[in-house]
């Protein structure tokens, strides 16, 4: 299964629609930028530059969980994890922010897909939402399996429930939502129940290794996407670089989703 080929994106000025929490320390912030909104594929990302002395250097590369293409928006949900996503947090409506992308490779989105498992941990559920809504409208049953530390870490169920025509089953550490432990487990359990003809997984790579493995051995298409640290976000630094059976790679450029039979997990 060959992903779409990587994009090296454009900058975009990008007017803040709105900025606020979704769940505990996570925030969803909506961007006007049309000519962007209707670029995008699912599991591509961009990269939001912020103002001040938080991220100088850099900017913070974010996936998307929908576009609205007749407002010209896109979704972004990010947690508020160090000094980055804390001042973005603080950028009020009406601001604009300047936004590089479409940027990496996105999802394949195969059109014959019968049933896929999407599979998602922490912040990785971002691309996975984008992936089931682009998989609903191929008709493609997908179940899906969320995973948070605890329930106040979880966003987006309802929207989920209502897009996907399969299951959605959550998993979370401390057993405060949905069922107690890692969502490997219910995605093991789920793999050995359907005949999927795809998995895509996004989360730790201990999930992902997991996953990917007894997808692979089963022989289904299986796609992982690393969401590596990374500075530029366009290959210019290597910081993201990923260890395949071809050789080291850049999660920015040939990724962030790769064939999982081409990823050497540590
Ligand atoms: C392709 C891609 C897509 C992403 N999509 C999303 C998304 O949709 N939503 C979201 O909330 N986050 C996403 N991230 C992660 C997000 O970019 C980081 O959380 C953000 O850059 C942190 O910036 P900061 O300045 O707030 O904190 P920093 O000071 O940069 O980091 C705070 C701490 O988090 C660690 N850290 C930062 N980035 C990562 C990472 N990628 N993996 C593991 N540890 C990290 C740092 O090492 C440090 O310890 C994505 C990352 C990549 C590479």
């Amino acid at each position: 299964m060959a992903a779409p080929a990587p994009s090296k994106g454009r900058l975009f000025c990008a007017k803040v629609m709105a900025n606020e929490p979704v769940a505990s320390e996570i925030n969803r912030i909506v961007l006007e930028a049309p000519e962007l909104a209707a670029s995008l594929r699912a599991g591509q990302f961009v990269n939001v530059a912020v103002e001040g002395e938080a991220r100088q250097l850099t900017r913070i590369p974010l996936s998307f969980t929908d576009t609205d293409e007749r407002a010209g928006t896109i979704e972004l949900i990010y947690a508020l994890i160090g000094p980055g996503t804390r001042q973005l947090s603080r950028v009020g409506e009406g601001s604009v922010l300047s936004v590089l992308g479409p940027l990496g490779n996105g999802w394949s989105i195969p059109e014959a897909a019968k049933r896929a498992l999407l599979v998602s941990g922490g912040t990785g559920t971002v691309p996975i939402f984008a992936a089931a809504l682009a998989l609903a409208k191929s008709s493609t049953i997908a179940d899906v399996v969320v995973g948070a530390r605890t329930k106040d870490l979880l966003w987006g169920l309802a929207a989920l429930k209502e897009k996907v025509g399969g299951e959605v089953i959550v998993a979370t550490d401390d057993g405060s939502a949905g069922e107690r432990g890692f969502a490997s487990e219910p995605a093991l359990t789920l793999l050995s129940k359907h005949p999927y003809d795809l998995v895509l997984v996004c989360g730790p790579e201990p999930l992902m290794k997991v996953v990917s493995a007894r997808s692979v051995e089963l022989g289904i298409d299986c796609e992982v996407s690393l969401e590596r640290t990374m500075a530029c976000g366009f290959g210019a630094c290597s910081t993201c670089a990923v260890r395949t059976v071809h050789g080291m790679k850049g999660a920015c450029m040939d990724g962030p989703v790769f064939d999982a039979k081409e990823v050497v997990f540590p």
